[in-house]
């Protein structure tokens, strides 16, 4: 059989390509604020830059309308703390959300704070935020006269937060009905949210992927002045000059595991987060924090369903749980009891996986949603499982194959599926640029918002800090002038980008990817010890000197797809760096290190900082809690903003 590669070996590129192909071509581009990643964090940073009256140009590896994590849709707004309904103060819920170690209580203080204003803004944007056509009255947390429709999200999952190195008690609400999360229709989200810019008269690059900052004369941990992109379409070269710029690029997914058969070549997140715009950052000098933390693969990879399972967790949130033979599981207890914790305690799944074993419960279990209230089944099935990406696939094939959900029961999959493997890891919710109050990076002119800062959250969270870095980055925009580009800089970029459409032959992307992957699965797995540490370095070194060399691409997409093998590479180089100068083994951050194990001990309690220092490695450290009393630093930062929530 002929593939695509083979074709384009034999044939050369096809004469129907449908765009012109401008490699090497320049475009320039002026603009007061250069946002580069559209997703939800990036777009709500356009928006609110642009909303200052500034000229603001937003840069999207993919299209806008649909792309990133956010993209095909959202059902819970979470950490919504200042909505009408909620029985906690959002400074109250933020000391709690940050009451757990290697966080971002910065971003969380700013989400408790902003998010439901956030979220009031969509609604002006055209996003439905509430049950207006009245299709769930009934249903438990739905509020009639406001008609939002309360998660029972973040009950019992937040015994799990507090930790005595925090320093400070627990916050402990009332009842397990906090009502900080709110459902939402958010598929109508990320379509309104590029209607919005457009209307602002956002100049959006769509399918251009930012490659690489620019820094006054070119000089490494100097002011960001601009970036370059690629035209993933025509090979383009685009040259941004900017008096700010906004990193909005998410995390990186991919390093640990190339699927390509199962989740479209990615982990969990969007397959475009490759981590482009930390590694944009760190060649640029600016410091990244927490880069050791990392985690087992989520759901969406194809190769395991937990947590998405047919009831119990995350959208499917309150279905009770069965037995093959029909018996209920001690979770979720349906009532909102333990509803929206995600996962059962630690001491409810040994006590299942015990009854498993003496026969007193029946694989496989099942979601039973036959036995629901018929509005709550339809809360679950239509609302909370119709607006999100995986799920909407499931049920929409589900619904084709004729289930029925008031007659039929969803097989879960826990227990069967087996333990994840260690070596499926991803590192997407750890690691990321530092930033401070005004959400600015170590780097003057430069900001990061959403998933690109280290510790992230969740949706909500990445559009409530996108729109606080557009205003914070326009407020400097407002005061600065731009600056000169260095040619030097933009020619040695020209040259790395691209070199491999410069070679006829060598390796490909996949290839790449997949020895990168290897690597890391190889050395930086479950088990964990300084000399793995450098045969990693090693290895990928070796990657780096031997194979990249010879990397080489037919057509712009498999241009950007190199570029972005070599963001991953250089992603799990930085990996390696901070967790062999983390000299101890640490639960929250997954780290287990056979030669240092002692766990969490307290001379280790703080957040390791990496950054680049005439290209050399420089690591840094930073108490827990170093933003200082969330509530007075973020008051001190935002005495001009006016929100639904005043304070006390
Ligand atoms: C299946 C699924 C369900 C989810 N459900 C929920 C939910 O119900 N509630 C919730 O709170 N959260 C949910 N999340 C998480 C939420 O989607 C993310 O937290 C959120 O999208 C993060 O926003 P972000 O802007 O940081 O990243 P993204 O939204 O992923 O945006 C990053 C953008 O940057 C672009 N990009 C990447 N590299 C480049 C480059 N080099 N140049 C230009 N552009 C680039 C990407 O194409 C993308 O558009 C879910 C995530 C998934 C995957």
């Amino acid at each position: 059989m002929t593939t695509w590669h083979d074709y384009l070996k034999e044939e050369g590129r096809p004469l129907s390509w449908p765009y012109p192909i401008r490699f090497e071509k320049e475009q320039k581009i002026e603009t007061d604020i250069l946002v580069i990643g559209g997703g939800i964090a990036g777009c709500w940073a356009a928006i609110s830059a642009a909303r200052q009256g500034l000229n603001v140009s937003l840069v999207e590896k993919g299209n806008t309308v649909r792309s990133g994590a956010g993209g095909p849709g959202c059902d819970h707004w979470c950490d919504a703390p200042a909505n009408p309904l909620s029985r906690v103060t959002p400074d109250d819920w933020a000391r709690h959300m940050a009451n757990r170690p290697y966080c971002n209580g910065i971003g969380i203080q700013i989400q408790c704070r902003e998010d439901f204003d956030t979220l009031l803004e969509m609604e002006q944007m055209g996003g439905k935020i509430r049950d207006t056509n009245d299709e769930y009255v009934g249903a438990e947390g739905r509020d009639d006269k406001t008609k939002f429709m309360i998660s029972p999200r973040y009950g019992t999952i937040h015994s799990y937060f507090p930790d005595p190195r925090m320093g400070e008690p627990n916050f402990n609400p009332p009842d397990k009905r906090n009502n900080v999360v709110i459902r939402v229709w958010g598929s109508t989200f990320k379509p309104a949210l590029k209607k919005e810019c457009e209307r602002l008269g956002v100049n959006i690059f769509d399918r251009v992927m930012g490659t690489s900052l620019l820094t006054e004369n070119g000089v490494q941990g100097a002011r960001v002045v601009g970036a370059t992109g690629l035209n993933n379409r025509t090979g383009e070269l685009m040259i941004f000059r900017s008096k700010a710029t906004i990193l909005a690029t998410a995390g990186a997914g991919s390093i640990w595991l190339m699927s390509m058969e199962h989740g479209g070549y990615s982990n969990m997140m969007s397959r475009t987060a490759s981590g482009d715009g930390t590694i944009m950052a760190w060649r640029a000098g600016a410091e990244l924090a927490n880069m050791e933390a990392n985690g087992i693969i989520r759901i969406a990879t194809g190769l395991k369903h937990k947590w998405y399972s047919g009831g119990g967790d995350a959208s499917y949130e309150n279905v009770p749980i069965v037995d093959a033979n029909g018996k209920r599981l001690p979770y979720p207890i349906q009532g909102w009891e333990d509803a929206g914790a995600m996962v059962p305690t630690p001491e409810v799944a040994a006590k299942i996986r015990e009854g498993i074993l003496k026969g007193e419960y029946a694989l496989p279990f099942y979601g039973d949603f036959p036995s629901m209230k018929e509005v709550e089944r339809n809360v679950t099935w239509k609302l909370m499982l119709g607006e999100e990406s995986t799920t909407k696939i499931i049920i929409n094939t589900y619904n084709k194959a004729g289930f029925d959900p008031s007659r039929d029961m969803l097989q879960n999959y826990n227990f069967i599926e087996g333990q994840s493997l260690p070596q499926w890891r991803e590192a997407g919710y750890g690691g990321g640029l530092l930033v401070d109050w005004n959400l600015k990076t170590s780097l003057d002119g430069l900001y990061a918002a959403g998933t690109q800062m280290f510790s992230p959250e969740d949706h909500s969270y990445a559009a409530a800090t996108g729109r606080y870095a557009g205003r914070k980055a326009a407020a400097y925009a407002k005061e600065i002038g731009k600056s000169k580009l260095s040619r030097d800089q933009i020619e040695i970029e020209k040259s790395r980008v691209y070199a491999p459409v410069r070679r006829s032959s060598g390796i490909e992307w996949k290839e790449l990817h997949a020895g990168i992957s290897r690597v890391m699965q190889y050395y930086v797995s479950e088990f964990k010890t300084e000399s793995l540490f450098q045969i990693g370095l090693d290895a990928l070194q070796k990657i780096e000197e031997e194979t990249v060399p010879t990397l080489y691409a037919l057509d712009p997409h498999k241009l950007m797809r190199s570029l972005e093998d070599i963001s991953l590479l250089n992603y799990a180089k930085i990996i390696i760096h901070a967790s062999r100068a983390r000299k101890a083994s640490s639960i929250p951050l997954n780290l287990q290190r056979i030669d240092y194990p002692a766990v969490d001990p307290p001379e280790w309690n703080k957040y390791l900082t990496v950054k680049l220092e005439d290209n050399k490695v420089k690591i840094g450290e930073l108490p827990m809690t170093f933003w200082g009393d969330m509530k007075q630093q973020y008051e001190a930062h935002n005495k001009d903003y006016t929100g639904v929530y005043r304070g006390k």
